[in-house]
């Protein structure tokens, strides 16, 4: 609905205290924890009310379809964390993605995206929103260069993604914001693996940030949800309207699940990088490991820009080949290391305080061609670790299960 940007709380306040503090009002009730509205339809005052709310001319909800406070809550609260003016939350990352090019590109309009990208993110743009004749281009992650040449006179959008997975390939959000604005578009970044807790796009020049909140923003695995943090006019104007008639709203109930989850948003990713770094740095150190995909190590090859990017920080998710002599060998290896786990999850999800792993190459980069495959550096034996918050020797002990016995 009308995304309340404005709340109660004094101006000047830290991330970390708006995560907890910023809400909707509390209803007569006086409830500590955020209420959850739990509703389709919302009773008028009166039909004149009625007509103006649903003419927009005045606040307050219509029906479900169109906004439920709860929801209003976590957009404020992810606004605020994210440090736009408003955000639209949507029912999955990928219908935030969905609503972000529906809304903003029609037929004839072109968008550049990075070949690192999330999967379904350059099969919905590449291939679906193709048949509507929305061009697209697919450029080199971290070659500034390539993004700026694919610039057309019909470029509307530059979308984004940084660190990448699995690979943690990183780009550099300032310079392609630069690139977006000289040619008259609007750079998009998907922050879902820094989260604001490490990279606040917004601050570097992007116009959208868009969110998967089914990784970090939830936190602990329980439910899909999405989001676009933008200023007022892009929400109120562009998203909303489309929202309304579109059905991605998200439901109240995850809605308040990721309120929940952002209270500790910033612990978790301290807590989960911490982690993720000793543990990259372990494995390195492993003999049957031949790399390791990590921005905080000097051997990432964009190790300077991330840590400038990131805060310092390199994130809670990193990748790993284990060694073989041919590609058989590796994904044998790959899948014995992963069978043999006690502890961690073999588990195609990530952002959860339980530590995940997968195989790219039979999972997420499963229907690439070999020659696809490699072109994006996933070979047969790498693994992907999404670090929880387990602690750090029995994740290290639950490793060496296959690894010592390779
Ligand atoms: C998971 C993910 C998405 C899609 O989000 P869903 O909530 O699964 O729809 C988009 N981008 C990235 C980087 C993701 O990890």
């Amino acid at each position: 609905m009308k995304t309340t940007s404005q709340s109660q709380l004094p101006p000047g306040l830290h991330p970390e205290t708006l995560a907890v503090r910023t809400a909707i009002p509390r209803s007569q009730y006086g409830e500590n924890s955020e209420a959850l509205y739990l509703t389709s339809g919302y009773v008028q005052p009166d039909a004149h009310t009625s007509a103006q709310r649903f003419l927009g001319e005045e606040d307050g909800y219509t029906y479900g379809r169109a906004g439920n406070p709860t929801v209003t809550s976590f957009e404020m609260r992810l606004a605020a964390i994210e440090g736009t003016e408003s955000c639209m939350a949507t029912s999955s990352g990928m219908s935030a993605i969905m609503l972000m090019i529906f809304t903003l590109l029609k037929s004839g309009d072109h968008v550049i995206i990075s070949q690192s990208m999330f999967g379904s993110t350059i099969k919905l743009i590449g291939t679906e929103f193709a048949r509507f004749g929305v061009e697209s281009s697919i450029v080199a992650q971290s070659d500034v260069a390539a993004w700026k040449a694919a610039v057309r006179q019909n470029t509307k959008i530059l979308f984004a993604e940084t660190p990448t997975n699995p690979l943690t390939d990183v780009c550099d959000i300032q310079a392609l914001a630069d690139v977006a604005h000289n040619a008259g578009a609007l750079l998009a970044v998907d922050n879902c693996f820094a989260t604001p807790v490490l990279q606040r796009p917004i601050e570097m020049g992007a116009d959208i940030i868009m969110h998967s909140g089914t990784k970090y923003l939830d936190g602990q695995g329980r439910v899909m949800a999405g989001a676009l943090c933008a200023s007022e006019k892009l929400v109120k104007e562009k998203f909303l309207p489309v929202m309304k008639n579109s059905g991605l709203i998200l439901a109240p109930f995850n809605a308040w699940v990721l309120i929940k989850g952002l209270e500790t948003l910033d612990i978790r990713i301290r807590a989960q990088s911490a982690k993720a770094l000793e543990m990259a740095k372990w494995l390195e150190q492993q003999p049957q490991i031949a790399r390791v995909y990590y921005p905080s190590l000097p051997s990432h090859p964009q190790h300077e820009l991330a840590m400038k990017q990131m805060s310092g920080n390199g994130g809670a998710l990193l990748s790993f080949d284990v060694k073989a002599s041919s590609a058989e060998e590796a994904r044998q290896r790959a899948f014995h290391v992963l069978d043999s786990l006690q502890v961690l999850s073999l588990c195609t999800n990530l952002g959860d305080t339980k530590t995940l792993l997968t195989h790219p190459a039979s999972t997420s980069h499963g229907k690439l061609s070999d020659a696809q495959r490699s072109a994006a550096g996933i070979g047969q034996g790498m693994i992907r670790m999404a670090v929880g918050l387990e602690h750090v020797g029995d994740m290290q002990a639950d490793l060496l299960h296959g690894l010592n016995t390779l």
